[in-house]
């Protein structure tokens, strides 16, 4: 049994809160660039402080850089059978990429799901995001609130807002989401792997659109 899975959709369309459940309902690791280049800049690796002057500003990271951690982690053991790519690819040149690391390997796309979410409930979402500062759990001040305002449930580690979840960054990423990546609609609309769901709803009723969107991720 095997699963590749790329969930497409704008910043705050809940990509990183279906992949997390998701992935592992699946057995398949979720592969989520937005984290690993956090990851990195936490880290204050090279890479991790470049990636972070344009992550902190909105815009996207070289497509060089994102395609060769991506090609490192789709190498390792655990993704053999698959993966659930949430936030990648952004940009035609990234897709394509994606291809033919795929091809190299002699596998192929499964299914692209598309998160459809209006524009005042993506702003209701990524305004409201909290994320751990120790474990990356991510909550919301309305819809996903800590038990303990201001505290990971998981960790107690303390919540607080990414930089590029204030107004600046926020109108940058949709504008950059809206040139850059949708695009990608047609390019997997044409390769007939793409799936629209509705991305608004309860955690549990977006889930059920992407299971059956995904065949309930029994594909082989
Ligand atoms: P979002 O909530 O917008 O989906 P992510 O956590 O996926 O946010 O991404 C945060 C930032 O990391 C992006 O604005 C961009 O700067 C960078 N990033 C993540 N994935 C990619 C990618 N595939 N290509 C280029 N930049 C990326
Ligand atoms: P993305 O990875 O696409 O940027 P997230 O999964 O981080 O999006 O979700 C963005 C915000 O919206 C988070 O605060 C999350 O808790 C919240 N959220 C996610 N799914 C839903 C939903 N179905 N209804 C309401 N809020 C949601
Ligand atoms: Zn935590």
């Amino acid at each position: 049994m095997s699963l590749r899975v790329i969930f497409l959709g704008p910043p705050g369309a809940g990509k990183g809160t279906q992949a997390e459940e998701l992935a592992r309902e699946w057995g398949v690791p979720h592969v989520a660039t937005g984290d690993m280049l956090r990851e990195a800049a936490r880290r204050r690796t090279p890479l991790g402080l470049e990636a972070k002057r344009f992550m902190d500003t909105g815009v996207l990271v070289p497509d060089e850089v994102v395609i060769g951690l991506v090609g490192e982690r789709l190498a390792e053991p655990d993704a053999s059978r698959g993966a659930v790519l949430d936030g990648f690819p952004r940009t035609v040149a990234q897709a394509e990429a994606l291809d033919r690391l795929l091809r190299e390997r002699g596998t192929a796309l499964d299914r692209v799901v598309f998160f459809d979410v209006s524009r005042g409930e993506l702003l209701r979402r990524l305004t409201g995001r909290r994320v751990c500062r120790g474990c990356g759990a991510t909550y919301h001040v309305v819809s996903a609130p800590p038990r303990v305002a201001g505290v990971c449930d998981r960790c107690q580690g303390a919540l607080e807002q990414r930089v590029d979840d204030g107004e600046a960054a926020v109108a940058t990423r949709l504008d950059v989401y809206a040139t850059q990546t949708t695009p990608l609609l047609d390019y997997y609309r044409t390769r007939s792997v793409l799936s629209e769901i509705r991305g608004e709803g309860t955690v549990e009723d977006v889930a059920a659109a992407i299971r059956s969107a995904v065949g309930h991720g029994v594909a082989s």
